[in-house]
């Protein structure tokens, strides 16, 4: 099982950390330790003193693959969720100065939180849009819409399984719009799809 995100995959996102928009999707890995399930809740790490939520859209792989060519794309997801991928950003801020890569920003325990599927067809406007958003205690600090991403899940399916192949299981988050900003310890964070709640997280 892998965990493979894109990054700067929403203009207004990309602006607000002042970072260039990219020609191709950016991506990265997490491990399995990383996953965050069930409404658990997310323990503040020792070695970071400012991580931010991201909210994104994530797709559950449903099929085998590699050299997944656009007109089979749609056999290899029927579900989505709300997840967060958690960004150590003091952490990540050092390692793009120097050039270095991100794992210990983004990659560690617990980073990749992920809420309840739903099948897609169960959404209406399979094919069109998705919305989803974030509320940390109540307010909503992140909305989304899956037509303002730059690389559509079918585009990323196509691009990463050129390089790893895509297997049963494997989870692909497909970045975050803007709104991003820092947690705090008491902070409980809710994530959904339309009206429907699908992610609880507290921070502890
Ligand atoms: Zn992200």
């Amino acid at each position: 099982m892998k965990v493979i995100c894109i990054g700067r995959n929403y203009v207004k996102h990309i602006e607000e950390l002042n970072n260039e928009v990219p020609t191709e999707p950016v991506v990265f890995m997490k491990p399995q330790t990383s996953l965050l399930k069930d409404n658990k809740d997310f323990y503040f790490p020792a070695f970071t003193k400012n991580i931010h939520y991201e909210a994104e859209l994530v797709y559950r792989i449903c099929n085998n693959g590699k050299h997944v060519k656009r007109k089979f794309t749609k056999d290899f997801y029927e579900e989505v969720t709300v997840g967060i991928d958690f960004t150590a950003r003091d952490l990540q801020d050092l390692c793009k100065e120097k050039g270095l890569p991100w794992e210990k920003a983004k990659a560690f325990d617990h980073s990749a939180v992920i809420g309840k599927f739903v099948p897609l067809n169960s959404i209406e406007n399979r094919d069109k849009e998705i919305n989803f958003s974030l509320d940390k205690n109540d307010q909503t600090v992140q909305h989304g819409n899956s037509a303002h991403m730059m690389h559509s899940i079918d585009d990323i399916i196509v691009h990463v399984s050129q390089y790893y192949t895509l297997n049963i299981g494997d989870y692909i988050f497909t970045g975050t719009p803007a709104g991003v900003g820092p947690i705090t310890i008491g902070d409980t964070f809710t994530g959904k799809i339309g009206d429907q709640e699908l992610l609880r997280c507290s921070i502890k």
